[in-house]
């Protein structure tokens, strides 16, 4: 997923000159000066801060998979993996005009599906996942799709992170966080969480984000990681969160 939140860069802290009347004393970065490091990186106001700078960063985050319904954003959520957003988009019209409902793809052939979605790459096996889905809806849920993430995890193709993509975006339902690539990436980064697997760190998440901030706090961390905070050289000097990360990984600092 990707948001459609305009990008506003930080700025370099600049220390400001003592007036010459006044005592000398040593310069602070005024915004390094509100960075409460002293108790930790989970410390409440410093997780408060970095949720107000995504909130203020990246105000309209939101997925940036194109759907018309749930069950399309299930479909176009699984064909994301291992692949961008907007090269679903290119596949999904089509692939929803020639089979517009559950029971329609269930029953498709399985190589016009996969002709069909081949450009989103692993197209043997998503094509058996989205049919695998197809019929686990038709079949199981009347063909709608479930609104629980026990449901959800049951379908073929749908593991925790597309039931939370699925229930976040479609049913604005906070059962947990969501964490690809970049959210695992750029949580580790600011030390809000620091285990070794997704599913980890989005408990870790769980316990230290509050819950009204889940759905978006992906959004604005999946944007951030894609934009500014990305895997090789992250581009520290224009990231609006710089104050407050210690990240070994950092490239700039103010
Ligand atoms: S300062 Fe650098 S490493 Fe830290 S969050 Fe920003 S871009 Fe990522």
């Amino acid at each position: 997923m990707t948001a459609k939140a305009t990008n506003k860069t930080g700025k370099k802290a600049v220390a400001k000159r003592p007036a010459a009347a006044q005592p000398a004393r040593k310069a602070v970065a005024p915004s390094a000066a509100k960075a409460p490091a002293a108790r930790g990186p989970l410390a409440p106001e410093r997780v408060a801060a970095i949720l107000k700078t995504l909130d203020e960063t990246y105000p309209d985050a939101e997925c940036a998979l194109h759907y018309r319904s749930p069950w399309e954003l299930l479909v176009a959520t699984i064909l994301s993996a291992q692949c961008t957003d907007a090269r679903v988009n290119m596949v999904t019209p089509e692939l929803f005009r020639r089979f517009p409902a559950p029971a329609e793809l269930a029953t498709a052939p399985i190589g016009e599906i996969e002709d069909l979605i081949r450009t989103t790459g692993f197209f043997h096996n998503k094509a058996k996942s989205i049919q695998g889905a197809a019929k686990k809806v038709a079949e199981d849920f009347g063909g709608k799709v479930p609104q629980t993430l026990a449901e959800l995890i049951t379908i073929p193709g749908a593991a925790r992170k597309t039931a939370n993509v699925v229930l976040g975006v479609a049913f604005g339902k906070a059962e947990g966080v969501v964490v690809d690539t970049h959210v695992f990436r750029v949580s580790r980064r600011l030390e809000l969480a620091k285990a070794d697997t997704p599913q980890e760190v989005e408990r870790e998440l769980m316990r230290v984000v509050p819950r009204d901030h889940w759905i978006a706090f992906s959004h604005q961390l999946i944007y951030h990681g894609r934009q500014v905070c990305v895997a090789r050289s992250p581009r520290c000097r224009m990231c609006s969160l710089e104050t407050l990360c210690n990240s070994k990984d950092k490239t700039w600092y103010s």
